[in-house]
């Protein structure tokens, strides 16, 4: 039994399963093994604690799937403007198994951002700015707003509101526009709450160096300062000038020496590299929990592998934001192994409504299927 060691009891209900890292967890027994087509005999196990049984895969990023896909494949495909069915093809899974496995690789990615958050020492400003795009139809744009680090290009979130379609629409899109909406009315203040959830990510930056005020860039939207004004940590620190919220407008000249450098460098990338986001592409997303999934994907991407710039070799836009490289290197290791579980993992508001999906798809369903293991 040595050769298998595990962290913690995989039940959240049992008290061995929430263990500090340096707390070791011994108490469970060998319980037989069953066959499986996929992965061979997998051997289980008791938890002496709690009497509950567990396997090796309990704790595989692949836990209840039945086929092997490389993950580190489908991110690179995602990445360069690959449609799912695209994929599917490629690698001969259907786009549900793709979908499946993006949803699983987000999660992935959501836990390796919040561990690694833990020990980076940030130093530098912010811009946020909206990325627009649709989804289900273009009777429904919404608003993806980034945060993006002034030095680094790091985005440090990444948070999603549908619009109401807007600007010029003949006679026969303005009535097929009420007949929708009388199934799906987007938020008229959802800009405004979606930048109080920035504002608030924006903190954790704040709180994670020492020193004493960071600067928030964005345009001179509106919404901005009431988004801040409505979130009250954000605002109370906005009151000590500590989180100092400057605008410029978006029409200054797009140059390296804009404050908005980085969103709109993004903005650029984003459509260049995401198929659904692609202006004039007939691919765009029908769901949109899982097209944020698709989006941390890519950002996950964009911050720790991708290079910071083409000519400065291996530095990734992560070690320019103050992220620890060994670490990094040793948790990209075992990313698409060790499977990220909710319990251990602390998220911001807007990683959480990507990991339990709850964003609302117009027209979908209220609430969009999770299976029980993603939050176990
Ligand atoms: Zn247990």
């Amino acid at each position: 039994m040595d050769e298998y060691r595990f962290p913690f009891c995989p039940k959240r209900a049992c008290a061995l399963h929430w263990l500090e890292s340096n707390q070791p967890y011994n108490e469970y027994v060998p319980w037989g093994f069953y066959s499986t087509k996929a992965f061979g005999v997998v051997p289980r196990f008791r938890c002496t604690a709690c009497g509950r049984t567990f396997s090796t895969q309990t704790f595989s990023v692949d836990y209840y799937a039945k086929r092997v896909i490389d993950y580190q494949d489908l991110l690179v495909r995602l990445v360069s403007t690959s449609s799912l069915s695209a994929i599917g093809r490629a690698i001969a899974a259907s786009t549900d198994t793709v979908s499946n496995r993006l949803s699983r690789a987000s999660r992935q990615a959501l836990a390796f951002e919040s561990r690694l958050s833990r020990t980076r020492r940030l130093s530098e400003n912010l811009a946020a700015d909206g990325f627009e795009s649709f989804c289900v139809s273009q009777y429904f744009p919404n608003n993806i707003t980034i945060l993006v680090g002034s030095k680094s290009q790091f985005v440090y979130a990444a948070d999603h509101v549908t619009l109401r379609r807007k600007g010029r629409m003949t006679e026969g899109q303005k009535a097929k526009r009420i007949e929708l909406e009388k199934r799906f009315r987007a938020d008229s203040r959802g800009v405004e709450r979606s930048f109080s959830r920035i504002a608030t990510a924006s903190l954790r930056v704040l709180c994670d160096e020492a020193r004493p005020a960071l600067c928030l860039w964005t345009d001179e939207h509106k919404a901005y300062p009431r988004g801040i004004a409505a979130a009250p940590c954000a605002n109370a620190l906005h009151k000590l000038g500590r989180l100092e919220h400057k605008t410029i407008s978006s029409r200054a000249e797009r140059t390296r020496a804009n404050p908005l450098f980085p969103v709109n460098y993004l903005d650029r990338e984003i459509r260049k590299d995401l198929h659904e986001h692609v202006r004039e592409s007939a691919c765009f997303g029908r769901n949109v929990n899982r097209q944020m999934e698709r989006l941390t994907l890519y950002l996950f991407y964009h911050n720790f592998i991708k290079a910071h710039r083409a000519r400065m070799g291996p530095i990734t836009n992560a070690l320019v934001a103050g992220y620890d490289g060994e670490q990094v290197e040793d948790e990209l290791e075992g990313i698409w192994r060790k499977r990220a579980m909710l319990t251990r993992t602390l998220l911001t508001d807007c990683g959480e409504a990507s990991w339990r999906r709850t964003r609302r798809t117009p027209l979908g369903k209220d609430r969009d299927y999770l299976p029980g293991y993603a939050v176990a």
